[in-house]
This record gives structure tokens, sequence and C-alpha cells, in this order.
């Protein structure tokens, strides 16, 4: 099953449960507009290299469209269809006035000079600039994308429209960035985890979480985790992992990622393969690193209690009835990593009005809409004995649909 397919299968689960009918159903599974482009660029030693770029924007019936842009070499036309489409469902579970869209480069940034990073990035932007804009398509980051990008892109959109700050997210704070953006992803997972572990009666002190992948989302999990007391017992990037049963020492940790620049090799903990942290002994598990990981060979090998989708599509849906099978509460992406666009949206909101919000502001309406979305989910869950996902793709279909058919067809 392909990624786009993955999506619209847990879209159309939900669907017909709400009973929504086949014309709606079709609707709101297809796209806006998909764009495709050439992205050329000349390499620091002269030669001449041409990338795929793509932006997919799914709905509008909500506000403007959000979703990141992600440089990976396995971006493709059907991942950012799935992703798009999963932004859409995203921004209506925590309520944002967004719709959603989502972007990307068939690239390796690795294999790229910082130069060479920027060229593409600006071409990228004159290839879409008059399909995106503050008030149509705003992009933020995602995979291998960071703040340094988000202010290429702002430049870049700005040149051609005028100063336009608030066409893109996750810029740096010293260029209209807000406060708290670089670890909102992490802090919503964090948020919605309390939620759930004090529902089911136990203390976030003492539980124990295996982390895959420690980029953005990662690495600020780990960090905030440990600071609220629990303990995290494997870690991983696309470099290897590392475990203890008793607990990492997490800020030994991040001197080691500092110095070496991967968790690999860390000495406070015996060495793993990345794809061992999933079945690792743990309570939860956060899979915060490419889609597609747990399989349903994997999910019948979870330990973990809990698994908190860090990631955007880490479980097929094989994988989410095995789950669904062995009792395991699987809180959704659209419902679990929703913190990053919850604050994009603050910092848009800052940029749209001119005003800054200092952190302890942001971290504290992150966390009111984070409850409230876990809540309203909950609820749905509670009262059609649906689980998480679906539930979550229940409230987001019924506002995406009601706003649709308010507007008129
Ligand atoms: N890439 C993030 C996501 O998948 C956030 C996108 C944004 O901030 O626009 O939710």
């Amino acid at each position: 099953m392909t990624s786009a397919e993955a999506a619209t299968w847990y879209f159309k689960k939900a669907a017909r449960i709400m009973d929504v009918g086949e014309r709606i159903e079709t609707l709101l599974a297809t796209p806006l507009r998909t764009v495709s482009v050439q992205v050329s660029i000349e390499l620091d030693n002269g030669e001449i290299r041409t990338f795929k770029g793509y932006r997919v924007q799914h709905d509008n019936a909500r506000g403007p469209m959000k979703g990141g842009l992600r440089f990976h070499p396995e971006v493709n036309d059907d991942e950012v269809l799935g992703l798009a489409s999963l932004m859409t469902w995203k921004t209506a579970v925590v309520n944002l006035p967004y719709g959603g869209a989502k972007g990307g480069i068939q690239c390796n940034p690795a294999d790229l000079s910082v130069k060479e990073l920027e060229r593409l990035t600006r071409k990228f932007v004159d290839q879409i600039h008059d399909v995106i804009g503050p008030t149509r398509d705003i992009p933020g980051p995602d995979m291998n994308t960071n703040p340094q990008v988000m202010a290429w892109i702002m430049d870049q959109y700005s040149r051609y429209h005028g100063h336009s700050p608030a066409v893109v997210t996750g810029k740096p704070i010293d260029l209209y960035g807000s406060r708290g953006r670089e670890a909102a992803t992490a802090r919503g997972l964090l948020y919605v985890c309390r939620e759930i572990l004090r529902d089911i009666g136990q203390q976030l002190s003492g539980t124990r979480f295996a982390i895959q992948g420690f980029g953005n989302v990662g690495s600020h999990a780990a960090r905030l985790f440990h600071e609220d007391g629990g303990k995290v017992v494997a870690v991983s990037d696309v470099h290897g992992g590392v475990m203890n049963p008793k607990g990492l020492d997490v800020p030994a940790l991040f001197e080691h990622v500092k110095k070496n620049g991967t968790v690999r090799g860390f000495p406070g903990g015996a060495p793993c393969r990345n794809e061992d942290v999933l079945t690792a002994d743990c309570d939860v598990l956060v899979p915060a690193a490419i889609g597609g990981v747990i399989t349903k060979q994997v999910a019948a090998e979870v330990r973990a209690r809990i698994v908190l989708e860090g990631a955007n599509g880490p479980s097929t849906p094989e994988a989410d009835e095995v789950f669904e099978q062995r009792g395991v509460l699987v809180v959704p992406d659209i419902l679990a990593n929703a913190g990053g666009v919850t604050v994009s949206y603050f910092e848009w909101v800052q940029n749209m009005q001119h005003v800054t919000w200092d952190e302890e502001r942001v971290n504290g309406e992150l966390e009111r809409v984070m409850k409230e979305a876990y809540e309203k989910v909950g609820q749905i869950s509670r009262s059609r004995k649906l689980p998480l996902r679906t539930s979550a793709y229940v409230l987001a279909i019924g506002r995406v649909g009601k706003a649709t058919v308010l507007r008129g067809i």
C-alpha cells in the first residue's frame, strides 16, 4: 500500500462509519491542486542537477492550506499527496482555521552544500510562489528542513510579493519566528501523553519511553519526557541506536550527539539497530522518523502499551489492525503530533498582527489546544466505541464536511 493509499484508507474507514455518502467522500478525498515542478540548479562544481519538487494542496474549506516542506530522497507525488491529506485532518482535529497541504523536494540534503540547498530552496519558491501566500497556502518545516530554509522561503517569496513574513512558518526567532516553535511537536506529544497516562491511572514519572528518530521531534521528545521524570530506555537515528533498561542519561546523550552527530556509539547503554527500538521493552513507543516503519510484523512484536505517533503515517493500516486486536492504545499522528502545526499557526497569527508572544504564552495556548483536541477525540471514542484514530478522523471529517457544505459546493 502506498502512503497516499494508507492515508485514504484511514479516511475512508471513518467516512463510511459516518455515512457521508460516496460523493462527499470523493470530494473530500481528492486534492484541490497538485503542483509538480522541475527544480534545476547549478552545483558548486559547475554541474547542472535537476530535482523534482511537489506542492499538493488538499483542501481549503476551513482556511488557507498549511503544511510542511520535506527534503528527502524518497519524496514523490504519492507520498506528498498522502501527507497533504493528513494535514487537512490534523488542522481540523486541533481546530485551526486552516486546510491542508504538503510539499517536498526529492533530494538528499546530506549530499548538498549549504549554498546548494539555498539555491534549491529559492528555485523551488520561484516555481511555486504564485500558488502559495499568507492567505492561500503557508509552508512550514518538515523532515530535513529547518528555520534557515524557512528564512530563504520568506525572503524569496518577498522578492515577488513584497515583505511577507506570514507566507511561511518555522522561521528563525530573529526573523519573525515564534518562540516555542522548535520544540512544539514534541511538547504537543508530552501534553497528550500526560492526558493519556492520567486516563489510565499512570504517572509520567517512571514511565519508560522508546523513541525512534532523533531529529527535531525525537530529540526534543527525549529531553521533555526526561525532564518530566520519564525514563528514556531506547533511542535511535538513521545510523543506529542505543538502549538502557534503567533509562539513558539524556543530557549526556545530547552531549554525545553534539560531538558525534549521531546517538550511535553512546557509551551509556547497549548498541542496537534502529528497528530494535520499535520492539524495545517500554511503556510508550514514540515513532518519530519516516512513515510506514511499523508494519503488521513489527506491530505484533511491539511491547509498548501505548504508541504515540510523533511521525506522520508511521503505522500501516495492517499494523493498526494488529494494534487494535492486541489492545495497544495508538494515539494517531493527526492528534499526537499536531503541536507543530499548532505553534506554526501561532507564528502566523503573530506575523499577521505584528506582535510577539513570550514562550509561556505559546506553551500555555498549545497545552489548551492539545488538551481540548484530546478531550474531543476521547469523547467520540468513548461514545461510539471507536479507536482513537478513527475517532480523530470522525471529528476532522465532521468539521471539514460542515465547512464545505456551509460554503457551498
Ligand atoms: N511538518 C509538520 C506536520 O507535519 C508541521 C507543518 C507546519 O508547521 O506547517 O505537522
